[in-house]
């Protein structure tokens, strides 16, 4: 790598991000402390079960916050210049142009009252300045780049299968040219064959318009598929990150050890989901410590007093006492 690419700021920089949530008068805070960088072109897995804070990392990234929702700390820059995500106007021109977000359930995403190919080429209207005929050529191109015939562009969206209308949704969500795409559980209400096509989809777009990609998902095999990066969270921190091969080779977190051994594998043998054992953290009540305390297998008496740091550990980052960052502490000490 050269000097001057070394000097490049990332695509994306997230320092020290936190979010609250107001519910019912308490606060509750949904992220702590996210700090990551994504790199033009690089496809990113955010993976942690329902409420670990990935939907609200990302809705935050793209200025999508919820009304009740209050960026308390940290910021976020594209490019190098800081995003106004907690400022609604402000975020406007970049919204949909720098970063857009596939989301899931493409049948509510969608407005069922016009035909798609309405609904596609309005964005090219509103940000790109087309005029009606050049914003419905854009989207019939459009269409035919998600691999849909441009002459079912006159349909409306109960008209289509579900595979169909999710393709749709990647066309709108392109139709402004980002740089990054955030795919929202794409593929979750998608059955196993549909969804590999839309993965397929997702992996050619990226590779032919150099496009970042940013995958929030429950599901690791869906990561492995079609990322480079995991990180795992786990009440609304990153508790690990590392490139796809080294989590799914080596993963140091106990959290994310039990992720892996939770898919099935017929091939070994393991037919059967195992689940973790224990409920996901209250947000409200937290627990004391490492969030992950009452359910990890490796617990030790510093896990439910001391908040573990994030740290760099070989090529990745973990946040887990066995792993510590002064130098005598150096090797994990886990079973
Ligand atoms: Fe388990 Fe302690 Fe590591 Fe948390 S810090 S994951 S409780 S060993």
């Amino acid at each position: 790598m050269t000097s001057s690419s070394q000097e490049k700021p990332p695509l994306l920089d997230v320092k020290g991000l936190s979010v609250d949530y107001g519910l019912k008068g308490v606060p509750s805070r949904a992220i702590d402390s996210v700090s990551f960088a994504l790199r033009a072109g690089e496809a990113v897995g955010l993976v942690g079960e329902s409420g670990s804070g990935k939907t609200t990392t990302a809705m935050a990234i793209a200025g999508l916050l919820s009304p009740n929702a209050r960026v308390s700390k940290g910021e976020v820059r594209y490019r190098g210049e800081q995003l106004p995500i907690d400022d609604d106007a402000s975020m406007r021109p970049h919204r949909w142009s720098e970063t857009s977000v596939v989301f899931q359930g493409a049948m509510n995403a969608l407005n069922p009252v016009h035909r798609i190919i309405k609904q596609i080429a309005e964005p090219c209207m509103l940000k790109l300045g087309m005029s009606r005929g050049e914003a419905t050529a854009r989207a019939r191109e459009l269409l035919e780049l998600v691999g849909i015939p441009a002459d079912r562009g006159s349909a409306y969206p109960h008209e289509l299968s579900g595979g169909m209308r999710q393709r749709v949704m990647i066309a709108m969500a392109l139709a402004c040219r980002p740089s990054i795409i955030i795919g929202d559980e794409p593929t979750t209400a998608l059955d196993v064959i549909t969804q590999a096509q839309i993965l397929k989809l997702l992996g050619e777009l990226r590779s032919r318009l150099g496009l970042a990609l940013i995958l929030i998902t429950h599901d690791l095999s869906v990561v492995a598929e079609c990322c480079d990066r995991v990180m795992i969270m786990y009440a609304g921190r990153i508790v690990e990150d590392g490139t796809v091969a080294e989590i799914f080779a080596q993963p140091k977190h106990p959290y994310t050890r039990l992720l892996i051994e939770s898919i099935p594998n017929p091939a070994s043998g393991k037919k059967m989901i195992r689940p973790i054992p224990g409920d996901p953290p209250n947000l409200v009540n937290r627990p004391s410590g490492c969030a992950f305390h009452p359910r990890c297998p490796s617990v030790m008496a510093v896990c439910a007093t001391e908040v573990p740091s994030l740290d760099q550990f070989g090529r990745g980052r973990v946040a887990c006492h066995l792993y510590r960052s002064s130098q005598e502490d150096k090797v994990a000490v886990h079973a």
